[in-house]
């Protein structure tokens, strides 16, 4: 069978100081994570639901989700915090809502990087007020040195130094979310 390669890997722009983890390491991780989750869930009755946080989360989820063995729906939920800065507000608002009911569901949620933990620490009150059997977590990377509520995370994929982040599925401004890499923005 021939193998398919990615080609290009875009160059870092003037905007992007260094790439923190490359592709390959990326998938390395997610593997291993879906692994877990796969062991994790291995004996539930009814399809896991993944809940992908809008927008940051979807690149993560795609990958993720096709590397499950156990029964799984995916849905997507939109949340606000930041607005357009950088900087987290610590006012969580629900932008959209899940499409499936989540009562007597095991909930995973997929979210690209846990900052404060205002939007996770949101998030898991609000699904285990709906009756589910489980609420947990999944984040493809964390600042540990920005937490400012705790939230206890299930998966991680790696961690990261206190710096703006882009690429699989991170923006910065819209911008570089479908770089196949994390980098690090240059400091404006
Ligand atoms: P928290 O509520 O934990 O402070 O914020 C989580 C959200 O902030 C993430 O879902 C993400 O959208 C955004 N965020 C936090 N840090 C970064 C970062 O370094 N880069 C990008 N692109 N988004 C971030
Ligand atoms: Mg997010």
């Amino acid at each position: 069978m021939e193998t398919i390669r990615s080609i290009a890997i875009p160059p870092l722009t003037e905007d992007l100081e260094r790439v923190l983890i490359d592709a390959d390491t990326i998938q390395r991780r997610v593997n291993e994570l879906a692994n877990q989750i796969n062991n994790d869930y291995k004996d539930i009755e009814e399809p896991l639901i993944l809940v992908g946080v809008l927008k940051g989360s979807f690149i993560y989820l795609s990958d993720l989700c096709r590397k499950l063995t156990v029964p799984h729906v995916v849905d997507f939920i939109a949340v606000s915090s930041y607005g357009k800065s950088t900087v987290s507000s610590g006012n969580v608002r629900l932008l959209m809502d899940t499409r499936e009911n989540l009562e007597n569901h095991h909930v995973l949620i997929v979210e690209d990087i846990l900052d404060t933990g205002y939007t996770l620490e949101y998030l898991v009150k609000n699904f285990k007020s709906r009756g589910t059997k489980s609420v947990e977590t999944t984040v493809l990377l964390e600042k540990p040195e920005r937490h400012l509520v705790p939230v206890d995370l299930k998966y991680v994929g790696f961690t990261v130094p206190d710096v703006w982040v882009v690429g699989y599925g991170l923006d910065f401004g819209e911008q570089y979310r479908t770089l196949p890499y994390i980098a690090e923005m240059k400091r404006k």
